[in-house]
C-alpha cells in the first residue's frame, strides 16, 4: 500500500470527483468548490480515472468516489485511488453487508449514502473534515504496539496527524512539548499509570485536551470510571470502526465550536480585534511572562480625535467605518511580536508592548500615529484625513494593569489638550509631532 500523499502545508492540490451521473457530479462540483475553496475534477468512467491519475498522481488532496461506474461495477475506481494514495470517501447508492465490507476492507476515509436528501450536504461536510483533519493532532497511547499501530494507522487513514506513545508517563511528556494536541484515546491496562490516572493528570495539566478512553474490558464500570477521572467519551474494544470514527469526529466538531465560541466571546464584532475583556485577561498573563523574565512593558491607549464630529456629519455609517480603518491600520503598525492590540471602548484602544520600555513603545505609538494619519478614509466619495492621539505609560513592578492603563489615559488627555494628532508620555511634556 502507499502512503497517502498528504501534506497539511499543500493547500493547491485538487479535489477528484469520480461520479457517472452527470447531475450528481455536476452538483457536486458547485457544491464542493463553494464550500473547500478547492478546484475540482470530475471523471465519469474508470477509463477516464486512470488517464487523470497517471498524468497527475500527486495532484488529489482527496477524491469522491462512486463505486458503481458503468465499466467499474465492483468499486474499482476505488482500487485506483486508493492505491495510489489518494485519501478517498465513498459515495454509494447501493448499501448493505457486502457493499460494506468490500469499502471497509480498503483504506478509505469514510462512506456516505446517496438514498437521502441529505446525502450532498453530508458528502461535502465529510469531505470538509477530512481535509480539516490534517490540522488536528491526535495522540494515541496503548502499551500494546500492535494495537496502538491498527489504532494510528486508522487515524492516520482519517487524515488525523498521529502521534503515539507506548505508556501513560511518555503521554503526559509529550503533550507537554506538544501544545496543539487537541484529543488523546487511551487504553485503561497500561503497567506505569492506568487509563484512569492517566485521565485525571490530564485533566488537571491539560484542561483543553479532550480524551477519549478504550479498552477491551468486559467490566462495564470501565466506562464509568473514565468518565468519572475526566475523559470526555469511551469505547469498548473490540469497536466497530464507523462507532470510533463518528466519536472522535463529534469529539474534534465539539473542540472546534468551543474554539470558535471562545474566539468569538474575545473579539469586537465591529473590527475583529480582541475587546476589553481578553485584553486585561491576556494582558496580565503577558505582564507576569515578562516580569518573570525581567523585562519592561509599556501600555498606550489610542483615541480617534474628533471622532464625534465625523459621527455627526457622516453619520454612525461612516464612523463605524473610521472605527474599521483604523483598527486596520492598528493592526498593521502594531501587531507585531508579542503586541498585545485591543478595541477597548467606542473609539478607544489599547495596546501592550511586552518588552518595551517607555521610550521605546513612545517611538512605536508615534509611527502607529503616522501610520494611521496615512491610512485613506473614504466616506460618501470623500477622502478623510484621520487623526489619532495616543497616551503611553510604562508598567512599573507591582503595578496593576487597570491602573497603568488609566495613567496612560491620563497621558492621552494631555496629548489632546496640546493639540491632537501626536503622543504623550507619562510623566512627560508632549512631544511635538513633524506634522504639528
Ligand atoms: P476627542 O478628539 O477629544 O477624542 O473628541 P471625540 O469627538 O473623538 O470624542 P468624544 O468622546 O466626544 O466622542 C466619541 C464619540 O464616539 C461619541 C460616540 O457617539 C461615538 N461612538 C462610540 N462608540 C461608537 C461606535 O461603535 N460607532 C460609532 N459610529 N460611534 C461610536
Ligand atoms: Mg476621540
Ligand atoms: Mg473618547
Amino acid at each position: 500500500m502507499l502512503q497517502s500523499r498528504q501534506d497539511p502545508t499543500i493547500d493547491d492540490r485538487r479535489i477528484l470527483v469520480i461520479e457517472d451521473s452527470r447531475t450528481f457530479s455536476l452538483a457536486l462540483r458547485q457544491f464542493l468548490e463553494a464550500q473547500t475553496g478547492l478546484p475540482v475534477t470530475t471523471c465519469g468512467s474508470l477509463k477516464e480515472l486512470s488517464e487523470i491519475i497517471v498524468a497527475a498522481p500527486a495532484a488529489y488532496a482527496i477524491a469522491v468516489v462512486d463505486l458503481n461506474l458503468p465499466d467499474a461495477p465492483r468499486g474499482e475506481a476505488l482500487d485506483w485511488t486508493v492505491t495510489h494514495g489518494i485519501p478517498s470517501v465513498v459515495f454509494t447508492a447501493t448499501f448493505d453487508l457486502t457493499t460494506r465490507g468490500r469499502i471497509m476492507e480498503r483504506e478509505v476515509i469514510d462512506y456516505v449514502l446517496k438514498d437521502n436528501e441529505l446525502a450532498l450536504p453530508n458528502l461535502v461536510n465529510t469531505v470538509k473534515r477530512a481535509l480539516n483533519n490534517r490540522n488536528t493532532r491526535i495522540l494515541v497511547v496503548d502499551d500494546t504496539r500492535t494495537t496502538r499501530k491498527v489504532l494510528a494507522r486508522m487515524l492516520a487513514i482519517q487524515q488525523y496527524a498521529v502521534v503515539e506513545a507506548g505508556s501513560g508517563q511518555e503521554a503526559l511528556t509529550i503533550l507537554e512539548a506538544n501544545p496543539d494536541i487537541q484529543l488523546v484515546v487511551s487504553d485503561y491496562y497500561m503497567p506505569d499509570m492506568d487509563g484512569f490516572e492517566l485521565a485525571r493528570r490530564i485533566r488537571r495539566l491539560h484542561p483543553h485536551v479532550r480524551l477519549l478512553g478504550i479498552s477491551s474490558s468486559t467490566d462495564r464500570k470501565t466506562s464509568a470510571g473514565f468518565l468519572k477521572a475526566g475523559a470526555h467519551d469511551f469505547v469498548s474494544r473490540p469497536f466497530v470502526l464507523e462507532e470510533l470514527q463518528c466519536r472522535i469526529a463529534s469529539n474534534v466538531e465539539t473542540l472546534t465550536q468551543l474554539r470558535q465560541l471562545q474566539d468569538l466571546a474575545a473579539r469586537d464584532f465591529l473590527t475583529g480585534l480582541f475587546n476589553r475583556r481578553h485584553f486585561f485577561e491576556r494582558g496580565r498573563t503577558l505582564v507576569d511572562e515578562a516580569r518573570e523574565m525581567g523585562l519592561p512593558v509599556s501600555i498606550a491607549i489610542l483615541d480617534i480625535d474628533h471622532f464625534k464630529r465625523l459621527n455627526d456629519r457622516y453619520g454612525h455609517d461612516g464612523g463605524d467605518r473610521a472605527l474599521a480603518t483604523v483598527a486596520r491600520g492598528l493592526s498593521a503598525s502594531a501587531e507585531r511580536g508579542f503586541n498585545l492590540l485591543a478595541r477597548i471602548g467606542g473609539e478607544e484602544f489599547a495596546i501592550l508592548f511586552p518588552g518595551a520600555e517607555l521610550a521605546e513603545a513612545t517611538r512605536l505609538c508615534d509611527d502607529i500615529r503616522e501610520a494611521i494619519a496615512r491610512e485613506p478614509l473614504v466616506v460618501d466619495n470623500e477622502t478623510l484625513a484621520l487623526t489619532v492621539s495616543l497616551g503611553v505609560a510604562q508598567i512599573g513592578a507591582g503595578d496593576e494593569l487597570d491602573a497603568c492603563l488609566c495613567v496612560a489615559d491620563r497621558a492621552l488627555y494631555l496629548a489632546k489638550q496640546n493639540g491632537r494628532n501626536r503622543v504623550c508620555a507619562d510623566a512627560c511634556e508632549p512631544r511635538p509631532t513633524a506634522s504639528q
